[in-house]
């Protein structure tokens, strides 16, 4: 975003909320990119906001790149549909927030979309010409989550990447998943975090054997998975057996137990959607066959919180290039003429150069400026004073290096692109 801290609507603050445990939110609300309303429930605020759009856009390009389709569904559910797939009672489902029509019919807050995308589909498959096709959403979850004490990595609404595939045979379900795992992989390349997450086997629920979460090491996770460094995979401490370590070839004095936040997870759901909600299509050999389906979840928020966990420092928030609030924190020190005039402009040419620009042009002291540039971590901070303008230049320092150096002005734009 481009902005004058002058004109920006939130401020940083000095100390945490005491109430807050995660180091994750604590940093965020200190900074001014979200706001605790109540546990388990934050907003984002404008830098905030920021951070997750480019999240969202960097998970969208590369479900797009799949050639998936986005839509966008809705967050209230019919029980009779949900009922189809013994998925209603708060027995089978303990996160559910229900409510009621003005008649009195009962309606759940969606915290999936397997049934509704399902049935929905069924307005448009019936012939083996229909398929292989997936559709996705970024679209509001909610959920009556009983812990509430990571952050922003767990919350009680939250916005999901979900996608559902939909195949014709096993196999052909087989390479759209293997293809989406692909996709997953260079998801978290792209983040930043690729070097901690570890496709980790695990439970698949009632219906495969096995799904597959991306897990990314970290003190702030709330799951156990053993790692093999060398062959980068891992598995859920939840299906860690002699069995499941001869399957993927491992053998338990290799693996490392550690800490790890789910980011994302790849289902093989098989028919068993299909089948309860009638989601059939007629095979190429004239017969009726129940779909093929897979879905797959990436939580951009939460995945937020774990770079938040992984980057930050003792000063305050670090973020990686790809999904910093903006790309440069200019900051203007005194209000001598010639350096507000210098900054003005170095703040115009860095956006003419299609650079995101944070503008401190506050009438704040050096150590409160340079404190809240440490704090909201963007990449790289640039400083015009009149000591530096004597050199014709600005004073440049990464958020994640010690010292500073001088550069002059004209030189800017062509070394920051
Ligand atoms: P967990 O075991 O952590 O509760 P889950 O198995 O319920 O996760 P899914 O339903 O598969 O998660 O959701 C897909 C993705 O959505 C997760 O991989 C995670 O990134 C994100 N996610 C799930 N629950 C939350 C939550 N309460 N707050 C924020 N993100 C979440
Ligand atoms: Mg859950």
């Amino acid at each position: 975003m481009n902005i004058r801290l002058s004109k920006l609507v939130t401020k940083t603050k000095k100390d945490a909320p005491r109430d807050e445990a995660a180091k994750n939110a604590q940093l965020l609300i200190r900074a001014g990119f979200i706001h605790k309303d109540s546990a388990g429930v934050y907003a984002m605020l404008p830098l905030g906001l920021a951070v997750l759009n480019k999240i969202i856009a960097i998970i969208r390009d590369e479900m797009d790149q799949l050639g998936s389709q986005e839509l966008l569904m809705t967050s209230l559910q019919r029980r009779e549909l949900w009922e189809k797939t013994d998925r209603w009672s708060d027995e089978q489902v303990d996160v559910w927030f229900k409510s009621k029509l003005k008649n009195d019919t009962e309606v759940g807050l969606a915290w999936s979309h397997e049934e509704q995308m399902t049935e929905m589909m069924r307005n448009f498959v019936s012939s083996y010409r229909d398929l292989p096709c997936s559709i996705y959403q970024f679209q509001n979850k909610l959920r009556n989550e009983t812990r509430a004490k990571s952050g922003i990595m767990r919350t009680r609404e939250f916005i999901m990447k979900d996608l559902y595939s939909f195949a014709r045979s096993d196999a052909e379900h087989d390479v759209f998943y293997k293809d989406m795992s692909d996709a997953y992989v260079r998801i978290f390349d792209r983040l930043g975090i690729g070097e901690w997450t570890y496709m980790t086997w695990a439970s698949g629920g009632a219906f495969a054997e096995f799904s597959h979460e991306f897990q990314t090491i970290t003190d702030a996770g709330e799951d156990i998975i053993y790692i093999h460094k060398g062959k980068k995979i891992a598995i859920n401490e939840e299906v860690m057996t002699d069995e499941v370590m001869a399957t993927v070839g491992v053998k338990r004095e290799e693996l490392e137990q550690v800490k790890a936040a789910e980011v994302g997870n790849i289902f093989n759901l098989g028919t068993t959607k299909s089948v309860p909600l009638e989601l059939n299509f007629t095979d190429e050999d004239g017969k009726v066959k129940p779909v093929v389906m897979g879905s797959y979840g990436i939580g951009p928020a939460r995945v937020m919180g774990v770079i938040v966990e992984r980057y930050a420092d003792e000063k305050g928030l670090v973020w990686p290039a790809n999904i910093a609030p903006a790309d440069v924190h200019l900051v203007r020190l005194g209000d001598d003429p010639a350096v507000v005039k210098a900054a003005d402009k170095l703040f115009e040419d860095l956006k003419s150069a299609g650079k995101d620009v944070l503008y401190d042009d506050r009438d704040e002291s050096v150590g409160r400026k340079f404190a809240d540039a440490d704090l909201i971590g963007v990449p790289v901070r640039l400083t015009v004073s009149k000591r530096t303008l004597e050199q014709e230049s600005v004073e440049l320092k990464h958020r994640n290096q010690a010292d500073e150096k001088m550069m002059k002005i004209s030189d800017v734009i062509t070394v920051l692109k």
